[in-house]
């Protein structure tokens, strides 16, 4: 088992599985940005899975695909195959921004994926496009609805909480002046089709970290605008960093990594595409794995990369600290 300096059990492990993606959101990675990266060399799918069989025997039992946007990964099926055949992972998920997901979910669900969080910042077509440097906010419904018919769904579907049967999480990062019109709007998609929709404080990160500060608007102000009375509290919270109210059918939560930070519950890793370990999201130390990776007996050396890892885990992030330059691409690190 995996428990850091602070006491908190480390079960879940954020992989991102490739640095590229086909979209430029403004928070992340502006298409006017300089590129701050070179391209890396990518972990393999089996290297991916040998570090995930490892975390899996030292009690990790949820594992996230990230990016960039994992749909770019080749192989991604054959991945995920992998990773669910891993007997210790007991929830293998995906964090996507829905653009190529229409024709792969399907496939995706039969190789193992149990869930999918979608990244959907708005619901105008054309927000949507200059938030993200070009998506089609068509492409994002498809993909919802090939997710919703492939069974893609929460966490609380499966674990039998009785609740939501049907329902996709939605991540909204919220931003200044293009989406924070639209919070109303996407409740009601929450309530009138059963969806999760989690409302995200946009961090200074990567590329655009000096271009964050007026695009911030804060996870209150989202509950002041739906004005909290009339939501009710979950009474059993999922794991993870969100607050979360049920609405109708479906659920709203607020991430507020800046302003109520989660750090205290924190329970992950992340491993970057070019392997690298990363303690905490916004924290600069990293753990290079590719010596573990190419070791005569790979096994113990990540276990003992892992748990230099774990014990690493700073209490908070440096973003809460003064200590943030803005670190690298959240493509790199998968958010
Ligand atoms: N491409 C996929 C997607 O768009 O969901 C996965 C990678 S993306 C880096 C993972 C998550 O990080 C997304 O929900 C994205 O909105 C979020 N994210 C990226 N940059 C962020 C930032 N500066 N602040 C808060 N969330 C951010």
């Amino acid at each position: 088992m995996l428990i850091d300096r602070f006491g908190r059990r480390i079960d879940y492990l954020r992989i991102s599985v490739t640095s590229k993606c086909n979209l430029h959101c403004i928070y992340c990675r502006p298409s006017d940005c300089p590129r701050s990266e070179t391209p890396c060399e990518e972990l393999s799918c089996d290297e991916i899975a040998t570090v995930a069989r490892v975390a899996g025997e030292l009690g990790v039992s949820h594992v996230r695909l990230t990016g960039g946007e994992p749909l770019m990964r080749a192989g991604l099926e054959m991945l995920v195959r992998k990773l669910s055949a891993i007997p210790e992972i007991d929830d293998l998920s995906m964090t996507t921004n829905g653009q190529l997901l229409a024709e792969r979910a399907a496939e995706l669900a039969c190789a193992g994926l149990q869930r999918v969080n979608i990244s959907l910042d708005s619901l105008d077509a054309e927000t949507y496009c200059s938030l993200t440097g070009g998506g089609s906010l068509e492409r994002v419904w498809a993909g919802i609805e090939s997710a919703q018919s492939a069974s893609l769904r929460p966490i609380s579907a499966q674990r039998g909480s009785g609740f939501q049967p049907d329902t996709t999480k939605i991540n909204v990062v919220l931003v200044r002046g293009y989406n924070d019109c639209e919070i109303v709007q996407f409740a009601e998609l929450a309530r009138d089709r059963a969806l999760h929709v989690r409302f995200i404080e946009v961090l200074p990160a990567g590329p655009a970290a000096s271009q964050a500060g007026p695009l911030f608007y804060p996870a209150a102000e989202v509950l002041r605008q739906l004005r909290t009375d009339r939501l009710h509290r979950e009474d059993r919270p999922g794991p993870g960093p969100a607050q979360v109210w049920r609405l109708g059918r479906g659920t709203v939560g607020i991430i507020s990594s800046l302003t109520n930070p989660p750090c205290p519950s924190c329970n992950r890793l992340r491993l970057t595409s070019d392997g690298t370990l990363r303690p905490c999201l916004t924290d600069n130390t990293e753990i290079d794995l590719r010596p573990a990776l190419a070791a005569p007996r790979p096994g113990p050396a990540i276990a003992e990369a892992l748990r230099e890892a774990v014990a690493a885990k700073p209490a908070q992030g440096a973003h809460l600290t003064g200590q943030w330059t803005g670190g690298p691409a959240m493509c790199r690190v998968g958010g």
